[in-house]
């Protein structure tokens, strides 16, 4: 919820099905959301969605309030909804907030 996973650089690889999905979402053709918004994997294997300079995800935007948010969050990949529970990054539990708290429990 905190948005940090989402600035963390490195790849959100994509299913067929979570592309379909996604240009379905944001009304684009499957062709213009690959060639806009995707970029091919290192390895050859798939497609990963863009992210700024930075290394933070395209979809993360400011909505009117300045909060940031996932523009395609009904849609997003199964990669993002499965952080932290199947996957971290390296010192992932002091940028995460949900990561402090199952800290704090523990
Ligand atoms: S698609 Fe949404 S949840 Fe996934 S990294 Fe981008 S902004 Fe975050």
């Amino acid at each position: 919820m905190c948005g940090n996973c989402c600035r963390w650089s490195g790849y959100v690889r994509l299913t067929n099905s979570e592309i379909d999905k996604i240009s379905e979402f944001l009304n684009l053709t499957i062709d213009d959301f690959i060639n806009n918004h995707t970029r091919i994997t290192a390895d050859r294997s798939g497609l990963s969605l863009n992210e700024h300079s930075d290394g933070s995800c395209i979809f993360l935007v400011k909505n009117i309030d300045n909060i940031e948010i996932c523009l395609i969050n009904d849609v997003k990949p199964q990669q993002c909804k499965n952080f932290p529970h199947f996957w971290q990054f390296d010192n992932w539990e002091n940028e995460c907030a949900g990561g402090r708290l199952i800290k704090k429990k523990n």
